[in-house]
């Protein structure tokens, strides 16, 4: 058997999972090397927690170097070049070459594709933006807050609306009885209309129960930061005195340089297999575009993420070694939702059944919240 080497584009979930699984499936002869311009891993679900002082940069973040000791090569550099078709890469100046190559290069945040937003609040979806929004809580004395989503796909589309959650249960408890109100402004028509209607009302349930004032369809078109006031494409207008948003996403740049991707921006791919129209080629999580019977593509998840990557390194593990079986994605799914107050809901169920995913939000109880504390925990000691 030829010795064979793995190039694995990306240290966040999907390429984190994928080069941990394959490194224990691979003897050692074969090659795994993993390249992220990232030094540090960041468990993405925490900072949430981390935006109203539950944790501290250094408990959700790891460095990617410790990687290495379990056998797999670490390459710090920015991916300026991917060539599918030779399976060639260039990062940070160096040429790389692989017999397969797994792309997880996740979504880029583009806050400036909408004019005024990054000067006007907080990205909470980066560990610099969620601190920043951290030390505005903590000092603020105004009475409006609003959380946005700049455009109406995103991913963990359950992040905003835990978000005003969080935020409306922290300024609570902080500041008493002081008026204050929590809107939340979507671009989209509905909390987590991929995942079902049945699924999106829960969450709708959810927000509505703690008082925040729920306005979809509102998409951003630009933010005044001296007026602090948002304006809609739908005419409307709001002011706050706190904005916490998400921004726009797309594809990293080098991806879509690349070839890979088709007209929705996005990589395409085999739906249960992750692999791209190009030989030996996959790839996992938010880079990825699948599309549903019900007209919208897969939400982008962590979730998603590790079962994508847990079925590359099945198949590529068969295809190297002719040993274990091959898999398929199956488009199963959950994710907690928190509400505040230590507790949390669940939303579990099968994005790929037809002509809807057929999604249940369970009512929020303090055992899913636990729940999330421990699989943080588990995710960082299982995979460094
Ligand atoms: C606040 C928040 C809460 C979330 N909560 C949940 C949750 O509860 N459940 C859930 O399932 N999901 C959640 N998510 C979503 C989840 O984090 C993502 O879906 C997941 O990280 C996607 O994994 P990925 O491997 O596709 O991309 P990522 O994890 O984003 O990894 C991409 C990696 O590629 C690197 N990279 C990109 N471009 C380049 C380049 N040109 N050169 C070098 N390196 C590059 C990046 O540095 C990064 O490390 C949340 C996300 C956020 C922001």
């Amino acid at each position: 058997m030829e010795d064979k080497s793995v190039l694995v584009l990306g240290g966040g979930v999907g390429g984190v999972v994928t080069a941990v699984e394959l490194r224990k499936k691979l003897p050692r002869r074969h090659k795994i090397v993993l390249i992220d311009r990232e030094a540090q891993h960041v468990f993405a679900p925490s900072l949430l927690w981390l935006m109203v002082g539950l944790r501290k940069a250094t408990r959700i973040s790891r460095p990617l170097d410790l990687l290495r000791k379990k056998g797999i090569e670490v390459v710090h550099g920015e991916i300026e070049r991917i060539e599918p078709e030779s399976r060639k890469v260039t990062a940070g100046g160096q040429s790389f070459s692989g017999d397969y190559l797994v792309v997880s290069l996740g979504a880029d945040l583009a806050p400036d594709a909408v004019p005024g937003l990054s000067e006007a609040g907080h990205n909470f979806y980066t560990l610099k933006g969620a601190e920043a929004l951290h030390e505005a809580l903590e000092s603020f004395q105004g009475s409006r807050v609003v959380v946005l989503t700049a455009a109406p796909a995103y991913k963990c589309p359950a992040a905003p609306y835990e978000a005003a959650m969080l935020i409306d249960s922290y300024l609570r408890r902080r500041n008493g009885s002081r008026p204050l109100s929590v809107d939340l402004y979507a671009a989209e028509p509905g909390p987590m209309r991929t995942a079902g209607m049945e699924a999106s009302k829960g969450v709708e349930q959810l927000i509505k129960a703690k008082g925040i004032a729920y306005h979809p369809e509102h998409q951003v078109v630009s933010v005044d930061a001296k007026a602090r006031r948002i304006r809609f494409a739908n005419g409307t207008e709001a002011e706050y005195d706190l904005l916490a948003y998400v921004p726009p996403h797309r594809a990293p740049r080098v991806i879509k340089e690349s070839g890979l991707v088709d007209d929705s921006g996005w990589v395409p791919v085999d739906r249960q297999t992750m692999q791209t129209r190009f030989s030996g080629v996959y790839a996992v999580g938010d880079v990825t575009t699948i599309p549903l019977k019900m007209g919208k593509p897969l939400p982008k998840a962590g979730f998603f993420a590790h079962a994508q990557a847990e079925v590359v390194v099945k198949n590529i593990a068969h295809s190297v070694t002719g040993k274990g079986a091959p898999a398929a994605f199956d488009g199963a799914g959950e994710c907690f939702i928190e509400i505040g107050g230590g507790k949390a809901g669940i939303g579990r169920g099968n994005f790929f059944a037809e002509p809807s995913p057929t999604v249940k939000v369970y009512p929020a109880r303090w055992k899913w919240h636990a729940a999330k504390v421990l699989f943080e925990k588990f995710w960082l000691w299982k995979w460094f």
